[in-house]
Order: C-alpha cells, then sequence, then structure tokens
C-alpha cells in the first residue's frame, strides 16, 4: 500500500497520459503486456541504462524493453550506422547488400545454412512453425505449457492457462489463450510440460506421423528464468530425429542473451531451425529464421512462402550489423557476465541475511528473483510464485530509481553491455531498502 501511494504521487503525468489515451486505444496502450495497475509509465526519453517518465523521475533501466536492448539504449554504434543510412533511402523492397552480410554474421554464430529476416519475434515464430510444416508435411506442433512464442495463432495456446482449465500435469490440455483464436487451429497445438520428456514421447506415440516439429524456448524466459534440466534438451533432440520432427529453438531472447552462439552454442545443441529477434536489432525491429539450407529449400522451391515489406529495411539492417559487429561482441558478453555475477552474488548475500523465501535464477545477460522456496522446473511450479510479494518488490524498486521487468512473468532484468558496476551497486541497495518490507 506504501509503496504504491508512493509510486502514484510521484507518477501524475503517466496517469494523465494513460487517460487521455484511453479512449482511442484499448487499456490505453499499444501492447498489451504494457498495461498494469495503476498505471503504466509513460516515458519521456532513454539513453544508454538511464530512462525518463513524463514526470521526469530517472531509472536505471533493467527492464531494456522486456529484454529487448542488449546494446542499452541509443547505443553510439547503432545510432551512427543509422544515421549513415538514413539519407540513402529508408525503403527499397529491393535486395541490397547489408541483406547478405548480416545473413553471413548470423550463419557465422548459428549452426545454419540461411536466413530470412522480419520485423518481430513473432513473425519468425510463424514462419518457422509453417516452415516446418510444410517440410515435413504435418500440421501439429508441440509447444510447452506458459511459453510464450508471439501472438499468431498455433502459439496462442496454453500461454498461462488457468488452473481449472489447463489439465492434468502430465497431460495438460490445449487451451487457447484468448478468443479468436479457431478451435481448428488449438487441436493442432500439443501441450506438454517444460522439462516432462515423457510427455514428448507420449505425444509423439499417440499421434504418429503427425507432429511437424517441437517449438522450445531452451530455457523458459516467461516464467521468470527457468532452467531445462540437464538431458532434457538432448532428449527433445533425440526424439525430433528419431520422429521426422523439427526442433525449432525460439531464440528470440535466448539468441542474444547467452552468448554469441546463443543457446545452440551454450547447450551445443543444433536445433534444426532457430528464430531471432528482440536484441539483435540494437533498437531496432530486426527479427529472422534460420535452418539448414535442406530445409530452407522449401523457401527456394516456391514450396513454402515468405515475404515481407519491411523484411530486410535497410535501417534495421544497418543497425543490426552494428549491433552484431560492434555491439554483441566477445568482450561485449565479458562485461555482461562480470556485471551479471555482482548483481547475483549481491542478490544472494541480501537473500542469506533476511528469512525471505525466494531465490535468483541468472542466465547470461537474463536473471530472475523468484519468490518460491526451491527451483522451479516448469509453468505449474512456477504458478505457485508469491505474485504479492512481487509486487512489492517491483513497487519498491521502481520508486527508489531501479526499473525491473514491470511483469511477474518474464525475466526481472536483462544485463545490457553498457551497465555499470555504479548501476548494479544502485539497484542492490533498493533491494536492500525494500528487502525488510518483503520479508515482513
Ligand atoms: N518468442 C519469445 C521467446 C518471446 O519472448 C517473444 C516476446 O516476448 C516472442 C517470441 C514474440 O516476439 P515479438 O514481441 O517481437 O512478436
Amino acid at each position: 500500500e506504501k509503496e504504491l501511494a508512493t509510486y502514484e504521487s510521484r507518477t501524475p503525468s503517466s496517469r494523465e497520459a494513460l487517460k487521455k489515451a484511453q479512449p482511442r486505444m484499448p487499456l490505453g496502450v499499444a501492447s498489451n503486456f504494457r498495461s498494469y495497475e495503476p498505471w503504466p509509465l509513460y516515458i519521456k526519453d532513454a539513453k544508454g541504462t538511464h530512462i525518463h517518465d513524463l514526470d521526469g523521475n530517472e531509472y536505471i533501466d533493467f527492464n531494456l524493453c522486456f529484454g529487448a536492448l542488449m546494446a542499452g539504449h541509443c547505443h553510439p554504434a547503432v545510432v551512427r550506422a543509422v544515421q549513415e543510412r538514413l539519407e540513402t533511402g529508408t525503403m527499397y523492397g529491393m535486395p541490397h547488400t547489408l541483406e547478405f552480410d548480416l545473413a553471413d554474421e548470423i550463419c557465422q554464430r548459428f549452426p545454419m545454412d540461411q536466413v530470412r529476416f522480419g520485423s518481430s519475434g513473432t513473425e519468425v515464430t510463424m514462419h518457422a512453425i509453417r516452415l516446418a510444416r510444410g517440410f515435413t508435411g504435418r500440421d501439429k506442433i508441440i509447444k510447452m505449457e506458459g511459453a510464450y512464442h508471439g501472438v499468431h495463432d498455433s502459439v496462442l495456446v496454453s500461454m498461462k492457462p488457468k488452473p481449472e482449465l489447463a489439465g492434468p500435469d502430465d497431460r495438460p490440455t490445449q487451451v487457447p489463450a484468448a478468443s479468436g483464436v479457431p478451435m481448428d487451429t488449438v487441436k493442432n497445438t500439443l501441450i506438454a510440460q517444460f522439462n516432462d520428456l515423457a510427455a514428448v514421447q507420449r505425444l509423439f506415440a499417440e499421434n504418429p506421423g503427425q507432429i511437424a516439429c517441437i517449438i522450445v524456448e531452451p530455457i523458459m524466459m516467461n516464467i521468470g528464468v527457468c532452467m531445462p534440466e540437464e538431458g532434457y534438451l538432448e532428449g527433445l533432440r533425440d526424439i525430433c530425429t528419431r520422429e521426422g520432427a523439427l526442433l525449432i529453438f525460439d531464440e528470440v531472447k535466448t539468441g542474444a542473451k547467452l552468448g554469441r552462439g546463443g543457446a545452440c552454442e551454450y547447450f551445443n545443441i543444433k536445433a534444426d531451425l532457430i528464430t531471432l529477434a528482440k536484441s539483435i536489432g540494437g533498437g531496432f525491429p530486426l527479427a529472422a529464421f534460420a535452418a539448414s539450407k535442406s530445409v530452407m529449400d522449401m523457401i527456394a522451391q516456391h514450396k513454402v512462402f515468405h515475404a515481407g515489406t519491411y523484411a530486410t529495411n535497410p535501417l534495421v539492417m544497418a543497425a543490426g550489423l552494428a549491433t552484431f559487429r560492434e555491439v554483441l561482441t566477445p568482450d561485449g558478453y565479458a562485461h555482461v557476465a562480470k556485471i551479471s555475477d555482482a548483481l547475483v552474488d549481491g542478490y544472494n548475500q541480501v537473500l542469506k541475511s533476511t528469512s525471505i523465501e525466494a531465490y535468483v535464477e541468472c542466465a547470461g545477460a537474463n536473471g530472475a528473483l523468484l519468490f518460491y522456496p526451491k527451483r522451479i522446473r516448469n509453468f505449474r511450479e512456477w504458478q505457485k510464485v508469491d505474485i504479492n510479494l512481487w509486487k512489492l518488490y517491483w513497487f519498491g524498486m521502481i520508486n527508489q530509481g531501479v526499473m525491473a521487468q514491470p511483469y511477474w512473468w518474464d525475466e526481472q532484468w536483462t544485463i545490457s553491455m553498457v551497465h555499470s558496476l555504479a548501476d548494479v551497486d544502485q539497484h542492490l541497495t533498493a533491494f536492500e531498502k525494500i528487502a525488510p518490507a518483503i520479508e515482513q
């Protein structure tokens, strides 16, 4: 209550902005994830790791656009690249040479032969699934309960199903995430719990020759941060190989967060298809899907269709190339590891000195504070996380100028290439201050 009142008193301009927006935009926002109680912060500007709201409050940004800004805001290399390109045409709808430079950059980092580009994570997970369906000639797919892969119909299934609709743990029901998703589509999206190989095996046994692919976020980053257990991803790889299905790693987040080669490198597993978005664009809407030549030949042979007016927009490609070459570098990842370790150590020290039932999970640049006594393995366990404590944490932090991710669903922080140890100090000082209130 106290933290909420403080938030309300510090952010009256955001409340006013929301009031103005509501008549013209559902919930007053442009994306449902931006809506929260009592009102979202409306942003004035941002640079580096700092972001300002309409009332002039300054925050150190650890949300970074839901993890899409490993480069931080306005990274000089990205700004320069875009500025240089800006006067040479902003859309051609024709091929240009930045395209294959960036495709090559991706294939150097990930075990893939060919790439096609898009503008959002949603777009590329949709194309990856379609490609898998076209390649295998099968319609069904497997996704994990609670996983988020964007907003197209095939994956808007069992996103965060209500417990009363979700079915048994080992046999989750296929639940449309919202109205408007056709049941005909839902029935082709089979659901398993993350970390449950037996369930995946059973789905293949019950649907012989019908499953085109498994789409999985190798580390689930939409239920805090949830790690795959040893052997799980390898197991999915083996099952797909045996069953003639394709393994899609949705690396929209992990692709830039875990290191140069994303989850494929981190876990040393070769997926058949990967999807990339968010941080690869350095703040611009860049997305990509990549696969072996034999899979991508489906597109080359006009058997599977892919197109897009905004694909390889030259400004976006310039931003992407600068991001890969000058931001997502080995030195950059070493820096992120140092900052991330300092933050996690600090959290653990504070937690050790209190009786708060919580733990920190960290994978590369992403970390989460989960208010639960033991490590969660899947969506069902994550549902037991204490949301009220999380809310106290979030409002407590924001009131002290530290912006964690404004949803308890996702990771709570992303460490960018430009965060400093001073930013970590401020983050940890805020957490130390709020910890006694959380403990009560
Ligand atoms: N896949 C994953 C793993 C994501 O986290 C997201 C977005 O949060 C998406 C896909 C969808 O990306 P976008 O919001 O760019 O459509």
